[in-house]
């Protein structure tokens, strides 16, 4: 796992460099979902600091195992229901799978004072598949608009999962969408500094064109059973 880690932080790297971006300027989410509790600390201990699960239940039990490592950050990025906001607004640090209100305005209702304002972004619908969550591209103003007078919550920026497909072309035009979208937004004054877009096998992809955060599982813990 070790190698894996240093194999995608390397690929990232070189990315980043290769069309000459700043170093560093693409951070890693390492998704643990399905992977147990001892497979984050020991990525910890190696120095990796953002965790993206997928699962509330499974979300809050690894959390509750980790609860000593204090500047562990958690990023969710499931599909969220209404009714299972409470332990995301309490323990998560990012949601990366806002697409509507009414999820954002019960995340900044139960989002604990203490915890300081919970880190979003919007996820956005690129490929337009209807099995697909995610508000609709032409949504995403509104839906931005509403958000940020949210007291609790504070919008970094975009996420997407695109279609999955061989085609380089295709993915490369949903990832360019996103960010004419989040170009759209600063132009209204938003100020967003994340795109959090690119996974295992398309983080290369993603980072050309803009990606600020890569979202990548497989490439670092190894395959996941077949129900996920
Ligand atoms: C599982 C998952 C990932 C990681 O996918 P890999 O292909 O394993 O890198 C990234 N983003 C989301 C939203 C996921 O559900």
């Amino acid at each position: 796992m070790f190698e894996a880690w240093q194999d995608v932080l390397r690929r990232i790297d070189e990315e980043v460099v290769s069309i000459q971006r700043p170093r560093g300027s693409v951070t890693l989410l390492a998704v643990s979902k399905t992977f147990p509790a001892d497979a984050v600390r020991t990525l910890y201990n190696h120095g990796q600091r953002a965790f993206g699960e997928n699962y509330v239940q499974e979300f809050a039990d690894k959390r509750a195992q980790l609860v000593d490592l204090a500047d562990l950050e958690w990023h969710f990025i499931g599909p969220l229901q209404s009714n299972k906001t409470r332990s995301i607004a309490e323990g998560a640090d990012w949601v990366h799978t806002i697409d509507r209100l009414k999820i954002a305005e019960r995340l900044s209702a139960q989002r604990p004072d203490a915890r300081g304002e919970l880190q979003v972004c919007i996820q956005v619908n690129v490929s337009g598949e209807a099995s697909k969550s995610g508000v609709a591209p032409a949504d995403t103003i509104a839906l931005a608009d509403a958000l940020v007078k949210l007291p609790r919550l504070k919008l970094r920026g975009l996420m997407c999962i695109p279609e999955p497909t061989e085609d380089r072309a295709r993915l490369a035009a949903q990832f360019a969408e996103l960010r004419s979208l989040q170009q759209a937004l600063k132009a209204r004054g938003h100020a967003l500094d994340t795109l959090s877009m690119g996974m295992s096998a398309d983080l290369e992809t993603a980072i050309r064109e803009g990606s600020t955060m890569v979202r990548v599982g497989s490439a670092i813990f190894g395959r996941r059973d077949a129900k996920h």
